[in-house]
């Protein structure tokens, strides 16, 4: 079985995070079943965050009597040190636990430093002192603000999008957490639904030894499927199979596409952009019947109503021309209404 540590942290684990995002969308009995079976196959680390609703509490409900065996990680969206505090005796409070392994900012439009007005760094800091957190971390989806982390000496851990469709500066990111002594969190190591394979999405981050998935899952087959991987009978290099898988799927999703993070909405016409703006990958990448509901058609039809605002386009941490993104994939679907 692998391992890795989280840098600085000193936090050592099976290499398999769970991304408590995904439990969220099932009831609490279930959340407890596919968190219990992932603790009973090795995982230790979890990572949930105070914006997903019910998922720390489900986490408090489903691991309270295992507490100290497991590492939780959660994140806080506060943009005032009132704020923060306020998010984290919340986040406590439904963890049922009176610490957090690691605290986060969760992607921050800015890099937080001391002497900020904000106060929010300070706000960490005296959780800590507290005992209340035990290690301070960020998350972001843009490149300048990571790199702003990592050079700022001020963090244990960067948690950034990563998997093998990675651009080479997000390799880059991960090589200077490395020199920095800093733990590597990866989400979305399936690129948000568009990689099929658990495998070859396991096999790549393997290679990284700082790295530490957080797969976000909510079927106990999916939770199951990366505990086979970590395990001796699994070849964890990268086979000539799983070269084919990722070679394949490079070169099918190269360019600009949609991550489905959501940070360009709300949208004032309703878009569900996130789902919208990929919609012609998944139609390519999953059994259309999926995506062809009438519910689906209703999401699609709603990208006619854009007002070319741009809200979108300005928030995107990835530089999309969304509105166009949207019109694009809207012309894919039309055989489909
Ligand atoms: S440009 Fe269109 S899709 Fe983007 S936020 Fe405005 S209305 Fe929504
Ligand atoms: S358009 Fe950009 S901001 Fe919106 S979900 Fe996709 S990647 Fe994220």
């Amino acid at each position: 079985m692998k391992y890795v540590t989280l840098g600085s942290t000193g936090i050592t684990v099976n290499k398999n995070g769970f991304g408590a995002l995904p439990i969220q969308r099932v009831s609490r009995d279930e959340a407890a079943a596919i968190l219990r079976r992932a603790y009973e196959g090795g995982i230790r680390f979890f990572d949930t965050a105070r914006f997903y609703t019910d998922s720390e509490s489900k986490i408090g409900y489903a691991l309270g009597d295992v507490r100290s065996d497991i590492f939780i990680a959660t994140k806080s969206m506060a943009l005032t040190a009132a704020e923060f505090k306020e998010q984290l005796a919340t986040s406590l409070r439904e963890l049922g636990t009176d610490y957090v392994d690691l605290m986060q900012f969760h992607n921050p439009p800015f890099c937080p430093m001391p002497g900020h007005e904000n106060g929010l760094y300070e706000a960490a800091l005296e959780a800590k002192a507290e005992g209340k957190i035990r290690h301070i971390g960020i998350t972001n989806h843009r490149l300048s603000i990571a790199k702003e982390a990592i050079e700022s000496g001020l963090y244990e851990t960067l948690q950034f999008p990563f998997s093998y469709l990675a651009a080479p500066e997000e390799v880059e990111l991960l090589k200077m957490c490395e020199e920095h002594n800093m733990g590597f969190l990866c989400m979305k190591g399936m690129a948000g639904g568009l990689i099929k394979s658990g495998r070859a999405a396991y096999a790549y981050i393997a290679q990284f030894e700082n790295a530490l998935p957080i797969w976000g899952v909510q079927k106990l087959e999916e939770i199951e499927e990366f505990l086979a991987c970590n395990t001796e009978e699994f070849e964890q290099d990268i086979t000539p199979e799983i070269e084919e898988i990722i070679a394949k799927d490079r070169e099918e999703l190269s360019g600009d596409f949609c991550r489905s993070c959501g940070y360009c909405m709300p949208c004032p016409a309703g878009i569900s952009i996130k789902d919208c703006a990929r919609m012609g990958l998944m139609l390519k990448r999953a059994p259309i019947s999926a995506y062809t509901t009438d519910a689906w058609k209703e999401e699609m039809h709603k990208i006619e109503n854009c007002v070319e605002c741009g809200q979108c386009k300005s928030r995107c941490p990835y530089g999309l021309d969304v509105p166009k993104l949207l019109k694009d994939n809207l012309e894919q679907y039309k055989p489909y209404f």
